[in-house]
C-alpha cells in the first residue's frame, strides 16, 4: 500500500483506479499470508437494527437484556461512545459497509443502487479470498454488493422479525470450513412492532393491564406520537419494557449462533461484531418508537463491541468512535488494506491508547448535519449543546457560547467541504465546493438533487 500511496501522491487519479490498483495489493497480500504466520480470521458481523447502545448491558443498562452480548463483550472490546453515521436503516447501514458518509455515498432510501464501482467491506473479503454471505432483512440491490450468497431473513412464527432460529446460518457456517469468510446478519428483531412471545413479556413487562394493547404495533406508536392517548408513565415504561423483552429474546438467539461458533471449532479463529444502525426515540425530545427525524444521541448512539483475533479482551473505550470506522478496522485486522475510498479509520490506535486526540463525529439527515466534538454538538440548524452537562440535549447553549458555536459551524463547514469533493471522486458529481449553509439554500432553489 505504500508503494501506492508514493506512486499516487501528487498525482490526481479516479478513486477507482485507485481502488482497483488496491485490490492487487489486497489478493497479493492474501497469497503471502499478510506477513503473518496466522491464518485469516473469519468475520462475522451483526446488526441489530434500532438498538440503542444504553440498552445493552455491557455498556451500562442496568436490566440484564443481553447476556450473551455481554460475554462476548468480556471476551473483547466494547466501544462505549460509538455513533452511527445516520439515524436510518439505508444511509446507515450503507455507510457501514461501504465507509463513506451518507450524503457522499448518496444512499437515502431502501431501494436506491450503491454506485457499483464504489468499494465495499464484502466486497474486498470476497476479492481477497473470503466466502461472504448476507443472512438480512434488508431489501434492495444496495445489500447485495459483494456478496457470494444472499438470505432473506425471516421468523416463521413472529411477522416482521428474522430471528426464529439461526440454523439457516449456521449451515452457511459448517459448508464454509475449507476457506476464511466474512457473514453479515442484520435483523429487525428489536424494531417495531414490539411483539415479544408472552415468556419474554413475562421477564420483562409483565402486572400491565393496559391501556396499551399486549403488543405495540406501528399504528399504536403513531398514536401516541399525535397525543390522541392519555398516558401515564407506567404507560410508557410498558413500551420500553416490550422493547427490552424484544432485545433479550434476540440476544438469546444469538447465544444459540455463538455456541455453534464455539461448537464448530472456529470461536478463537473468528472476529465477531455486534453493532447496530441507528436507536430509537423513547420520549427524550417527544416521540416514542420512531427514528429517521432527528439527529439527537437516542439515534446516534450505536453498540459497538468486537471480539476476536487481534483484539483485547474486557476493554471499554471511552473515546468517540463511528460505524465508519468498523469496515477499515476489520480489514486490519485481518491483513488487508482499506481502499483508498474509506472516510473511516481503523481503531486499533483508539484501544492501544495511541490516538491522542479524540475522533470527531459527523452524522448526517440530507442536509441536516451535527458535529460532535469533545464535549460539544453541532447541529447546523446553530443550535450547540455541552454534552457533559446536558447528555440528552436539553439545553441549547449557542446563545451564550458564540465562539464556541463559530469554531463548531466553522468544522462542520471543513467536513462537508471534504464531503463535496469526495462526491466527486467517487460519485461524479459536479466540481463545485459549497459550505452546508449554500448547499442547502441551493437545493431549497431546487438547484441541487
Ligand atoms: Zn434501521
Amino acid at each position: 500500500m505504500s508503494v501506492i500511496l508514493h506512486l499516487f501522491g501528487t498525482v490526481k487519479v479516479s478513486a477507482r483506479v485507485v481502488v482497483r490498483l488496491c485490490l492487487c495489493a489486497f489478493i497479493a497480500q492474501l497469497t503471502v499470508g499478510c506477513g503473518q504466520d496466522a491464518p485469516p480470521p473469519n468475520v462475522i458481523i451483526i446488526s441489530l437494527d434500532t438498538l440503542r447502545a444504553d440498552h445493552v448491558g455491557a455498556a451500562g443498562y442496568e436490566r440484564d437484556t443481553t447476556p450473551n452480548i455481554d460475554q462476548l463483550a468480556e471476551e473483547g472490546t466494547t466501544f462505549l461512545n460509538n455513533y452511527s453515521q445516520a439515524p436510518n436503516t439505508a444511509p446507515s447501514h450503507t455507510s457501514i459497509l461501504a465507509s463513506l458518509y451518507p450524503s457522499v455515498h448518496g444512499v437515502y432510501r431502501h431501494g436506491q443502487v450503491l454506485d457499483p464501482e464504489v468499494q465495499t467491506l464484502p466486497e474486498v473479503f470476497q476479492q481477497a479470498g473470503y466466502r461472504t454471505a448476507a443472512f438480512t432483512q434488508l431489501n434492495g440491490e444496495t445489500y447485495k454488493q459483494g456478496f457470494d450468497h444472499t438470505h432473506f431473513l425471516e421468523s416463521p412464527s413472529n411477522a416482521g422479525k428474522g430471528l426464529e432460529d439461526t440454523r439457516v446460518i449456521q449451515k452457511w457456517i459448517s459448508e464454509s470450513s475449507d476457506q476464511p469468510f466474512f457473514l453479515f446478519v442484520h435483523s429487525y428483531d428489536v424494531h417495531l412492532p414490539y411483539s415479544p412471545p408472552q415468556r419474554f413479556i413475562d421477564l420483562f413487562a409483565s402486572g400491565y393491564d393496559g391501556p396499551l394493547p399486549v403488543w405495540i404495533q406501528r399504528q399504536d406508536i403513531n398514536q401516541i406520537n399525535r397525543g390522541e392517548l392519555d398516558l401515564t408513565a407506567r404507560d410508557y415504561q410498558y413500551i420500553v419494557d416490550l422493547y427490552d423483552a424484544e432485545l433479550y429474546r434476540a440476544d438469546e438467539i444469538l447465544g444459540t449462533l455463538f455456541d455453534h461458533v464455539r461448537q464448530a471449532g472456529i470461536w478463537d479463529d473468528t472476529l465477531i461484531l455486534v453493532f447496530s444502525d441507528h436507536g430509537e426515540e423513547f420520549g427524550e425530545h417527544g416521540l416514542y418508537g420512531r427514528h429517521t427525524y432527528s439527529l439527537y444521541n437516542e439515534l446516534l448512539r450505536t453498540p459497538l463491541i468486537l471480539r476476536g483475533p487481534g483484539v483485547p479482551a474486557g476493554k471499554k473505550v471511552t473515546q468517540p468512535t463511528r460505524n465508519i470506522d468498523i469496515a477499515p478496522t476489520l480489514l486490519r485486522l485481518a491483513g488487508l488494506e482499506p481502499p483508498e475510498t474509506f472516510m473511516g479509520e481503523d481503531l486499533q490506535p483508539v484501544w492501544k491508547g495511541r490516538e491522542q486526540t479524540p475522533r470527531e463525529v459527523v452524522a448526517e439527515r440530507r442536509v441536516d448535519r451535527i458535529l460532535i466534538r469533545d464535549r460539544y454538538k453541532y447541529f447546523s440548524d446553530g443550535r450547540l449543546f455541552d454534552l457533559h452537562l446536558d447528555p440528552t440535549e436539553q439545553e441549547d447553549i449557542a446563545m451564550t457560547h458564540p465562539e464556541i458555536a463559530q469554531e463548531m459551524r466553522e468544522g462542520l463547514d471543513g467536513w462537508i467541504r471534504s464531503f463535496i469533493v469526495l462526491q466527486k471522486e467517487v460519485a461524479s458529481s459536479d466540481d463545485i465546493l459549497l459550505t452546508w449553509e449554500e448547499e442547502k439554500r441551493l437545493r431549497a432553489l431546487g438547484y441541487l438533487d
